[in-house]
């Protein structure tokens, strides 16, 4: 199938975009157009306008201080896999993307696509989720931040407003000191190029590294695919908080994630066998976040 008609602009400026997406009826941004154009081709979506953004030089950029990371929503994938500031700052995030489909995908994809199309299956909004960012937004009428839990509605929905562009994302870093810090992104997948059928985003930070028994402060799981939005697993979260990461306390963990989670079946994957990926996949990422962290 073709798509239906369709008028396409290029903005040069992101104004001159903001200002389009408020005058124009039923209008899209186009970004990577690695999920659009197939949305299209099958007619699930047929705008009448599409406002291609790709010229908006102002969204491309990553910038860490000491406070936050900041990711434009222009950003490439494959910027992101290769990004010595996020390998730096937040490891999570170009492991995250490294594991999305292939270098095709990843070298047109970009951060604002990936956020904006909503899929719970998608790797971004399961990272935003899991390391509290907070989602920009803007249109011709201004500006607003959204924290990413709240920005995922349901699947494929988002809170974005029709006139609004996800600008970037701003990521606080004070919860994630390196040197105390591990984090990690698993992705279970039939095959290379295939959406994941579970993935689990995990981060640990300890209170001592070196200690024989290091202290779990802060222990971070986000699920995707796993519900109708990422899923922040807050009750293993809290559970682990305070004590040292003991096999009883993972076994715990996963058990809550089991019941936490309300996966949808698909194909390769039952109701119930999404649940026990749940459950061994929070495991495995808090230990491997666990490992880092201490190594
Ligand atoms: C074979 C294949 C496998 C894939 N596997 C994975 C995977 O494992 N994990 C994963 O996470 N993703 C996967 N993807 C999706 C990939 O990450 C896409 O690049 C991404 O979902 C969409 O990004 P895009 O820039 O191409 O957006 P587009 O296709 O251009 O747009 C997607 C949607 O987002 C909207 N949009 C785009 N930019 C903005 C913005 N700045 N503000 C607001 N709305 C915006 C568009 O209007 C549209 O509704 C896969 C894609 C393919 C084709």
């Amino acid at each position: 199938m073709k798509p239906a008609p369709f008028e396409y602009h290029r903005p040069s400026s992101l104004a001159e975009a903001l200002e389009l997406l408020a005058d124009l009826p039923d209008a899209e941004p186009l970004a990577g157009n690695q999920s659009l154009s197939i949305l299209m081709s099958n007619r699930l979506a047929s705008p009448d306008h599409l406002v291609d953004i790709n010229d908006l030089a102002e969204l491309s950029y990553v910038a860490a201080d000491g406070q936050s990371v900041e990711v434009g929503a222009l950003v490439r994938h494959r910027e992101v896999e290769r990004s010595g500031t996020l390998a730096d700052a937040l490891p999570l995030f170009p492991e995250a993307a490294g594991k999305i489909a292939g270098p095709v995908v990843r070298n047109r994809g970009t951060v604002g696509g990936s956020l904006g199309e909503g899929d719970p299956a998608g790797n971004y909004p399961c990272v935003a989720a899991a390391l509290d960012a907070d989602l920009e937004l803007a249109s011709a009428d201004g500006s607003r931040t959204v924290p990413a839990e709240d920005f995922f509605i349901a699947t494929m929905f988002t809170d974005r407003e029709e006139d609004e562009l996800i600008t970037g994302l701003a990521i606080p870093r004070e919860p994630f000191p390196p040197a105390r810090t591990g984090q990690t992104f698993l992705a279970v997948k039939e095959a290379a190029q295939t959406w994941p059928t579970l993935s689990a985003a995990g981060a640990v930070r300890v209170d001592d590294p070196a200690a024989d028994e290091p202290v779990v402060e802060e222990a971070r799981v986000a699920l995707a695919n796993a519900a109708e939005v990422p899923l922040r697993v807050r009750e293993a979260e809290s559970e682990l908080a305070g004590e040292p990461l003991t096999d009883a306390a993972l076994a715990a963990a996963g058990e809550t994630a089991y019941e936490a989670v309300d996966p949808e079946e698909e194909l390769h994957a039952d109701e119930t066998y999404k649940r026990e990926l749940a459950r061994e996949y929070t495991k495995r990422a808090l230990t491997t976040a666990h490992d880092r962290a201490v190594a």
